[in-house]
């Protein structure tokens, strides 16, 4: 296990690096409309390349609700191709009232609220099927592995968590736990 990383094996592509639409967003924008068909234009710009995507949605509510994602896919220097995808909508209706929409995953049919274009993917689906991660568990990841590799740090957070605190007891107890894996 060599450092930490974007070369790190088995790090993984996290959810905010990808291209997401939000259902919840979507629909607070008022372009789902009940016995409607409504089109609108999602952007979405990556953190890292700067680099906007822009999505064509149709949504039609007058039977079963579906969308239309329509966007451009490029593969390397080709030129790019227009993709149309489709996805269907399913609708709950929560206690507090009003209608709650979700995506059901192109691939899966996993019901969801956010469906994922990671970059250079040329489809959308759920977090599950791209196994992404958050940024956060890759934040912790990282920190567990740090400590992993610093036997002297760890010992001085185990000193700490003797004397009383509790701040990094999750934490210690993950590194721990990875150490224990590792040795038996
Ligand atoms: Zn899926």
């Amino acid at each position: 296990m060599g450092g930490y990383g974007s070369g790190r094996p088995g790090y993984r592509i996290t959810t905010q690096a990808s291209c997401r639409l939000d259902i919840m967003t979507i629909q607070r924008q008022g372009a789902i409309e009940p016995g409607a068909c409504t089109q609108s234009t999602q952007r979405w710009i990556s953190t890292r390349s700067r680099q906007e995507t822009s999505i064509g949605l149709l949504v039609d509510c007058r039977a079963d609700p579906y969308a239309l994602l329509i966007y451009s896919r490029q593969a390397g220097t080709d030129v790019p191709t227009v993709e149309r995808v489709r996805a269907s909508i399913s609708v709950t209706q929560p206690h507090y009232g009003g209608r709650r929409y979700w995506w059901h995953c192109p691939r899966c049919n996993r019901r969801v609220r956010i469906l994922y274009l990671p970059p250079g993917a040329g489809d959308f689906r759920c977090r599950v099927c791209w196994c992404l991660t958050y940024e956060s568990s890759n934040e912790s990841d990282k920190r567990v592995s740090a400590l992993v590799n610093d036997p002297l740090k760890m010992l001085a957070l185990s000193r700490s968590a003797m004397a009383g605190s509790s701040k990094n007891i999750m934490l210690l107890l993950r590194a721990y736990d990875r150490l224990e894996k590792r040795w038996r």
